[in-house]
C-alpha cells in the first residue's frame, strides 16, 4: 500500500505541487491523470526517489521512504521511452537490476527466467531492443520491474510513444498484466481514456492540486467540478448556462417546463447556474419522458460509423450530441433534441458541483 501524504514540492517561488494526499491499495492500479505541467510527474518522481520534496510523507507498507536512496525503495519504474540498454539483449536487460542489486548468478537466472515468462517475452530473449516492436519492449521494461520483486510500479506516460492502434493493444496488455501480478501500481498520463481504462482509481490533477479521487464512472458521472467534467470524455460535456428564478428555471434563456425539471433543479436555490449534460443524453426525440424537449438546427454532423456526432448551437454557442449511427441528418436541418436533465450535473458559478456541497 502506498500512502502520500501532504506532498508539497516547490521551483523556487512556482508551488507545483500543493499538499498532495492519495493512497493506493494493495494491488490497485491508480491513474494519475492531468494536463501537462499539472503536477504529474513531480510526483512520480518524489516517490521514486529521484527528487525530493519540501513536505509530506510517502510510506510503502506504513513505513516512510522518503530518506531511503532511489534504489533502495523497492520501486521499478517504466518511463516513456523504455529506457532499455540497446547494447544489451532483452536477457541481459533484465538481468540489469538484479545484478545492481548484488543478487547471485543463479538466482538471478531463475528470476530473469520467471520475469520473461511472465510477460511472454522467454522466446526473444536473446533479441535485442531494437528487433523489438514498441509494445514487446514495454513488456520487457515490465519484466525488470517484476525481476527485482518490485512492491511498487510506477509508469510514465507508458504509451506515449506508440501509435493509436498500438497504444489500445498494449494498454490491454498492461492491464491485464497488472491484473495478473497484483502489484501496486501507479501511472501518469494526460490521456483520459488511457485513465479511463487502466486505472481501477483516477486522480485528477490540476496546478498541483487533486480535484478528485475515484473510480473512472464515479468521476465521470459525478464530477465534484467542472474542471474534471471537462476533462472526462470525448466528445466534451456540454456546459450549458441556467438560471433558477421565481421557482423556474430556464437554459440558455429558455424557460424549462416544470414537468422537465430535475430533482436538483427544484431543491437549487434561485440564482445563476451551470449545466453539465455529455452527449450521450441528448437525443433526437419528441418524446422522450421527462426530457426538455427544444427545436436547433444541425450545424455539423460527422458520422463514426458506430455512433453519429450531431454539433448545434443555442444562443451562439456550441454544443454537441451523441446518437444512434442510423439517424441521418443533413447539416442545416431542423431536428427536436431531448435533453436528458436528470442525468445532468450542476455546478455553482465557481464551479463546484452542487450536490456536493
Ligand atoms: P506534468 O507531469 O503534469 O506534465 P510536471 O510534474 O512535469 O507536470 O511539472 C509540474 C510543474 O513543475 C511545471 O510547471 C513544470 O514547469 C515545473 N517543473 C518541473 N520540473 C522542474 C524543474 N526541474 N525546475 C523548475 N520547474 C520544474
Amino acid at each position: 500500500m502506498l500512502e502520500i501524504t501532504n506532498l508539497s514540492k516547490s521551483y523556487k517561488t512556482n508551488q507545483v505541487l500543493k499538499n498532495t494526499n492519495i493512497v493506493v491499495n494493495d494491488g490497485e492500479m491508480v491513474a494519475l491523470l492531468g494536463p501537462s505541467g499539472s503536477g504529474k510527474t513531480t510526483i512520480l518522481r518524489i516517490v521514486a526517489g529521484f527528487i525530493e520534496a519540501n513536505d509530506g510523507d510517502v510510506r510503502i507498507d506504513g513505513e516512510s521512504i522518503l530518506d531511503l536512496e532511489a534504489y533502495k525503495r523497492n520501486i521499478g519504474v517504466v518511463f516513456q521511452n523504455y529506457a532499455l540498454f540497446p547494447h544489451m539483449t532483452v536477457r541481459q536487460n533484465v538481468e540489469f537490476g538484479l545484478k545492481m542489486k548484488k543478487i547471485p548468478p543463479q538466482e538471478r537466472a531463475v528470476r530473469v527466467e520467471e520475469a520473461l515468462k511472465v510477460v511472454d517475452m522467454l522466446t526473444y530473449a536473446e533479441r535485442y531492443p531494437n528487433q523489438l516492436s514498441g509494445g514487446q519492449q514495454q513488456r520487457v521494461a515490465i519484466a525488470r520491474v517484476v525481476a527485482i520483486r518490485a512492491k511498487l510500479m510506477l509508469l510514465d506516460e507508458p504509451l506515449s510513444n506508440l501509435d493509436a492502434k498500438l497504444r489500445r493493444q498494449v494498454r490491454v496488455e498492461i492491464k491485464e498484466l497488472q491484473r495478473k501480478l497484483k502489484i501496486t501500481t501507479v501511472i501518469v498520463t494526460h490521456d483520459q481514456e488511457e485513465a479511463m481504462t487502466l486505472g481501477d482509481r483516477i486522480a485528477i490533477l490540476n496546478d498541483g492540486c487533486i480535484q478528485q479521487i475515484g473510480t473512472p464512472m464515479e468521476l465521470y458521472e459525478k464530477p465534484s467540478n467542472q474542471f474534471v467534467a471537462g476533462f472526462l470524455g470525448t466528445p466534451s460535456i456540454n456546459f450549458f448556462e441556467i438560471e433558477k428564478k421565481n421557482g423556474r428555471c430556464s437554459i440558455e434563456g429558455i424557460t424549462v417546463p416544470d414537468s422537465c425539471m430535475s430533482d436538483i433543479m427544484k431543491k437549487m436555490p434561485e440564482g445563476e447556474y451551470v449545466l453539465g449534460l455529455r452527449p450521450e443524453h441528448i437525443q433526437l426525440s419528441e418524446h422522450a419522458d421527462g426530457a426538455f424537449c427544444i427545436k436547433v438546427n444541425a450545424s455539423l454532423v460527422e458520422n463514426l460509423g458506430s455512433e453519429t456526432l450531431i454539433y448545434f448551437q443555442i444562443s451562439g454557442k456550441k454544443y454537441c450530441s451523441k446518437v444512434s449511427h442510423t439517424i441521418r441528418l443533413e447539416p442545416g436541418e431542423e431536428m427536436m433534441i431531448a435533453m436528458d436533465i436528470n442525468h445532468g450535473v450542476v455546478f455553482d458559478k465557481a464551479g463546484k458541483n452542487i450536490r456536493a456541497l
